[in-house]
């Protein structure tokens, strides 16, 4: 478990002063000239040696994503986006961070902002964090009064702007963000191109998580070789985990990477309400993460590769648990009209897919399922994954297949006997 002397975040519950001076006190900004003296290439090879994977969701290692920004900044300024639209039911990790120690996030942006050769950054938070936003805003006000954004940050000039969403969850999705960012609807765009060659406003632009970027100053600051004591290989370092559900005390707690599943919940959260015996099955990484049945559970470690190799995923780490006392059909259904709600429409598989999915789940979950509904219900989430233009699709389809994969019994109980025969005469 992780020791406190190697806790990263030492205001998460915002028991300590979240301004300037409490960020000082805590080590944040108080050699942030250091960090960054030596320059572009050298901030980017120890975030790749890091081997810090990116906290938002996808995992994907933040020191090769900042390496495909253009070396060198041309005619197109590039852009740093932080992504702050913390909208994953399930998850509320980023929204701690801003609200409770702000500064290390304008800290990280600032790193980051080196080592990709980016003077201006964006940040793009959920509207409804009014709490967070008035407290980033206070603390962009207190870093510019102190030197350390503007004109005379150190290293050069940098600053950042914040811009509220409008309560759209697909603007979470990158090139949905950036659409929203330049004012136009937040519709997801195909990729190839990525962002780094064609972001906003068609500048390579970078966009990455608020948890992400808040650990890159204290990987610098306290070495590499912590960091990657912390974990497991290619699963560095610390995360915050948000525990909800069928626990005693929900709470959002920075642990290890790898840390077991039951250790995590019953040190933390207080344990499954009912003990270990009554869960039933948790979402391990926010809503879109296929459920995993307490079978698994039992030896589950908390971690990118060990949650996919159970066909599952660490997500934003939003562990969702449901004791026996949960319907999982229900559940799923609520999930899924979330989805059905928020996709897009631009794809049809999407578009039309979600609602047939809520339909069938909501009949299913009255007892009212008719004929091969199951079969039916498995077909149509194949037939949305992987045929969108972006994780949406994946997002609304995984969370049935993980209810199909573990609890189909369950599901197939759900499907009323036919008694409407029609007699022969
Ligand atoms: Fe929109 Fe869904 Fe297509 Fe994404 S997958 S672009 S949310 S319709």
């Amino acid at each position: 478990m992780l020791a406190d002397s190697d806790r990263v975040f030492r205001n998460l519950n915002g028991a300590d002063d979240w301004r300037l001076k409490g960020a000082r006190d805590r080590g944040t900004w108080i050699n942030t000239a250091e960090l960054v003296k030596d320059g572009r290439e050298a901030i980017l090879e120890r975030v790749k040696a890091s081997e810090l994977r990116g906290r938002g969701g996808a995992g994907f290692p933040t020191g090769l994503k900042w390496s495909f920004m253009p070396k060198e900044v041309g005619d197109r300024p590039h852009y740093l986006v932080v992504n702050a639209d913390e909208s994953e039911p399930g998850s509320c990790k980023d929204r701690e961070i801003l609200r409770n120690d702000p500064h290390m996030l304008l800290e990280g942006s600032l790193v980051a902002a080196r080592a990709m050769g980016v003077a201006r950054a964006y940040i793009y938070i959920r509207g409804e964090y009014w709490e967070p936003l008035e407290r980033l805003d206070a603390a962009i006000s207190e870093a510019r009064d102190a030197g350390l954004l503007g004109d005379d940050a150190p290293g050069g000039a940098f600053d950042v702007e914040v811009t509220r969403g409008a309560g759209a969850y697909i603007c979470g999705e990158e090139t949905a963000m950036l659409e929203s960012l330049e004012g136009k609807k937040g519709l997801p765009r195909l990729k190839p191109p990525f962002p780094a060659g064609v972001g906003l406003w068609g500048c390579p632009t970078t966009v990455n998580n608020v948890e992400t970027l808040a650990v890159v100053p204290t990987i610098l600051r306290r070495g590499v070789e912590w960091w990657r004591g912390l974990g497991l290989p290619k699963n560095t370092g610390t995360k915050i985990y948000s525990l909800s559900g069928s626990v005693e005390r929900p709470c959002n707690v920075e642990e290890e990477l790898g840390v077991p599943l039951r250790d995590l919940l019953e040190k933390y959260a207080g344990g499954v309400c009912g003990g270990w015996e009554n869960l039933q099955a948790i979402v391990p990484g926010g809503s879109s993460m296929p459920m995993l049945p307490k079978s698994v559970c039992d030896d589950l470690t908390m971690d990118f590769d060990t949650l996919a190799s159970h066909r599952s995923g660490l997500g934003t780490g939003g562990v969702i648990v449901m004791d026996n006392s949960v319907d999982v059909i229900e559940a799923v259904r609520r999930f899924s009209h979330f989805y059905m709600h928020e996709s897009c429409g631009q794809c049809t598989p999407c578009r039309e897919g979600c609602g047939w999915i809520y339909r069938v789940l909501s009949r299913l979950a009255a007892g009212e399922g008719e004929g091969d509904e199951v079969d039916l219900l498995w077909t149509i989430t194949k037939q949305i994954e992987g045929h969108t233009i972006c994780a949406f699709g994946e997002a609304a389809a995984w969370p049935v297949q993980g209810l199909l994969r573990h609890f189909r019994g369950e599901v197939e109980s759900r499907v009323k006997e036919v008694t409407d025969v029609k007699e022969v005469a």
